[in-house]
């Protein structure tokens, strides 16, 4: 059986080109960059040259790029970095209620010691009011912490609006743009943030990799302590292969979207979404219409669990996900689907599916033509009945 994947937000492979580029920086450039002789400089230089493109690729300066392990270390650094360098200011960080674990466990953390933290409400489209982050400032607050787009629903927050806001109040400004780094034009000076997350797994780069783009002059504490590395921010020698395979992968994804590729993916979602629309009943888009990532698509289908969808059409050669990698075996709803206004009978019916560079016209097809079944059989099964009137 051919097998579809449709689960980009979770991971994407990692492009055979970016594997290339990484191969010989375990066996034969192994030199630890920080190393004087030939095989260090070797190994320096593959570094800084990753640095400069991914630097290229957000629009920032390469010396305000420090490498991570990935997304999360991205976040936690940024969070809780500002927190601790700030606390003589304030003790008021601003988020919002749908960002990733990554962030919400970061603050819930900062408040057992003591900070306080505003969880922004979004509108049934999971956006962010500027109005909002504007009145949940106060002279106490440090940090405003906002995801550029939805991993769940794929909704893009108005970041440009909100940063006049913040800047305004002299506050520090940080998204979580994993999501969007790679798949949509970013420009760190037109968005207006100080800090930006993002991951190498969510572009077809290697797991276990990320970058926190770090404006000049902005008051940090490091998270990691130990050697000097990446001018005393974060201490350890430096995963050069995964670094390498970062840039690499930014300099692709810079090259797709200076050709427009991203507009392919646009619309074979809007072919996925209508679709999907017109053939099954009862069936609900979340997330923005028009302000979505270019390959999410999310929906919720009355009286039908979001788990039975994901093994039915796994049966079918499917990948997709319910809720988000990191909450699907549990079976709390998600945070986000509730957080847009979603009872949580409805918030369990929910199926996300991401496309990504390499889906083909056949697959959406496919899809199209699989799920109006699979959601028959499986409603003809549900004990499941909820009020599904006025949620469209
Ligand atoms: C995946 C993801 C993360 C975590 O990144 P990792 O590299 O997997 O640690 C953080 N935020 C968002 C929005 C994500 O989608």
């Amino acid at each position: 059986m051919k097998r579809i994947y449709m689960d980009h937000a979770a991971t994407t492979s990692t492009d055979v080109e970016v594997v290339k580029a990484m191969e010989p920086y375990f066996s034969l450039k192994y030199g630890n960059p920080n190393s004087i002789h030939s095989f260090g400089q070797e190994a320096r230089e593959a570094v800084e040259e990753a640095r400069e493109k991914i630097a290229h690729l957000i629009g920032a300066n390469p010396s305000e790029i420090v490498f991570t392990a990935g997304g999360t270390e991205a976040d936690n650094y940024a969070i809780k970095g500002i927190a601790w360098a700030n606390q003589k200011k304030g003790n008021h960080i601003i988020t919002s209620k749908i960002e990733h674990h990554a962030v919400l466990h970061s603050c819930q953390f900062l408040e057992k010691q003591g900070f306080r933290v505003t969880y922004l409400p979004v509108d049934k489209y999971g956006l962010i009011d500027p109005e909002d982050v504007k009145k949940a400032i106060t002279d106490k607050t440090i940090l405003v912490t906002i995801m550029h787009a939805n991993n769940e629903i794929g909704t893009i927050e108005p970041i440009k609006e909100i940063s006049k806001v913040v800047k305004k109040a002299g506050v520090y400004f940080h998204i979580d743009s994993v999501q969007t780094v790679g798949h949509i034009p970013i420009d760190v000076n037109d968005l207006g943030v100080d800090m930006l997350s993002m991951s190498g797994h969510k572009f077809y780069g290697p797991n276990g990799v990320g970058a926190l783009y770090l404006r000049k002059g902005t008051r940090i504490v490091n998270l990691i302590d130990g050697g000097a590395q990446e001018k005393n921010r974060r201490a350890g020698t430096e995963n050069v292969a995964g670094i390498v395979g970062l840039g690499k992968a930014a300099e692709l994804a810079e090259e797709r979207l200076t050709q427009g590729k991203e507009k392919k993916i646009v619309r074979l979602r809007d072919k996925l979404i209508k679709g999907i629309i017109d053939k099954i009943e009862n069936v609900r888009l979340n997330g923005h219409p028009t302000k979505r990532l270019p390959g999410n698509a999310n929906f919720c289908f009355e009286f039908i669990e979001g788990e039975s969808m994901l093994l039915s059409l796994d049966m079918e050669g499917v990948a997709a996900s319910s809720g988000s990698a990191c909450t699907s075996g549990s079976l709390t709803a998600s945070h986000i689907l509730l957080a847009i206004g979603l009872p949580p009978e409805i918030a369990h019916g929910s199926l996300r599916l991401t496309l990504g560079k390499d889906n083909t016209e056949e697959e959406i097809d496919y899809v199209i033509d699989i799920l109006p079944g699979i959601i028959e059989k499986l409603r003809a099964l549900s004990p499941f009945k909820g009020n599904w009137e006025g949620l469209n």
